[in-house]
């Protein structure tokens, strides 16, 4: 007899291929919508584990997805000083410096500059 095809946290009919419903505790079986396959409820017993130690691990690693895409500027609380440095955008005399030390030594260190002014940022290889 053909089982359920697993897909992530789902169970699909092998028959139709119809989402399954998760079982009820006191149903042995799954009857299928469609077409009345039952699908045996210990189908789903190795899903339901993962299901609750991870129970959004889905909606997650979309999360992430976003973050990641919408990380630039993130880091504006770092900002240090305010020297005398001219705005490439609108001549402002002022901005936040921030030196970053890159991991060769002989190409010194790249310092970022944000405009006190209109806030654009820049860099300046050392
Ligand atoms: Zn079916
Ligand atoms: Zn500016």
């Amino acid at each position: 007899m053909a089982t359920a095809q697993k897909i992530g946290s789902l169970l699909f009919c092998p028959t139709c291929g119809t989402l399954l419903d998760l079982p009820k505790d006191s149903e042995p079986n799954v009857v299928c919508e469609q077409c009345g396959h039952e699908e045996p409820a210990t189908s789903y017993e190795n899903i339901r584990i993962t299901t609750r130690s991870h129970p959004d691990a889905f909606p997650s690693a979309l999360r992430q997805k976003r973050k990641t895409q919408t990380k630039t500027h993130s880091d504006s609380d770092t900002w240090g000083d305010l020297v005398s440095e001219k705005c490439p955008k609108c001549g402002h005399l002022e901005a936040y410096s921030k030196a970053i030390q890159t991991r060769s030594a002989d190409e010194g260190s790249t310092v970022f500059y944000r405009c006190a002014s209109c806030m654009h940022d820049w860099k300046v290889n050392n």
